[in-house]
């Protein structure tokens, strides 16, 4: 299962080393799994979308939720975005997270949690043997992908009673998803 955190989720699944379609072409779209009951509106219709809570995008807007229920606990973060919430950015989360702004660690906290828990839905459906995790914000794994995996393994169904995916980042970044794209063109452009 293939995982990119850019501005919403993209994903890719192979079986077999096949990529997985569905019957009609539209899988998976793993960033619309429902995650969070009740939660943020999604353009595609649905409340809870696992892509509003684990991009660079749903960074920003879980670190501005938090300042704006309490602007004194955030130095760091307001001074990068010069005290406007408009300026808020997930590398500016990263940022100020990687220098311990408490804000900040609290929204990487929050990613990791959605990412640990829908990753814990996509491994009941395809019992993946491994996860590779891509797009901008993977570049800040560091900062959220042990705890991902801990939230991950503890809500797995069967957790503690089987084996886990190996969770990865991607090696090219921000990049892969596009690689992907352009190698999934040349396949299907060599298709009788
Ligand atoms: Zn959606």
């Amino acid at each position: 299962v293939f995982v990119a955190l850019g501005t919403g989720i993209g994903s890719a699944l192979l079986i077999d080393g096949e990529l997985y379609r569905g019957a009609f072409g539209v899988a998976p779209e793993l960033g619309h799994l429902r995650v969070v009951p009740d939660g943020r509106p999604c353009p595609c219709g649905k409340n809870g979308c696992w892509e509003r809570y684990c991009s660079g995008t749903a960074l920003a807007t879980t670190a501005v939720e938090l300042l704006a229920r309490d602007p004194g606990r955030s130095p760091l973060l307001r001074r990068l975005v010069a005290g406007d919430p408009g300026r808020v950015t997930g590398q500016r989360v990263a940022t100020a997270a990687r220098d311990g702004d408490p804000v900040a660690c609290a929204a990487m906290d929050e990613l990791a949690r959605w990412l640990g828990e829908g990753l814990a839905l996509v491994a009941d459906v395809f019992d993946p043997e491994l996860v590779v995790i891509g797009g901008g914000v993977s570049v800040s794994a560091p900062l959220f992908l042990d705890e991902a995996r801990e939230h991950y393994a503890a809500t797995v169904t069967g957790a503690g009673r089987r084996p886990l995916a190996r969770i990865r980042t991607a090696q090219l970044g921000e990049a892969a998803a596009v690689v992907g794209a352009a190698q999934l063109a040349r396949e299907l452009a060599h298709r009788p």
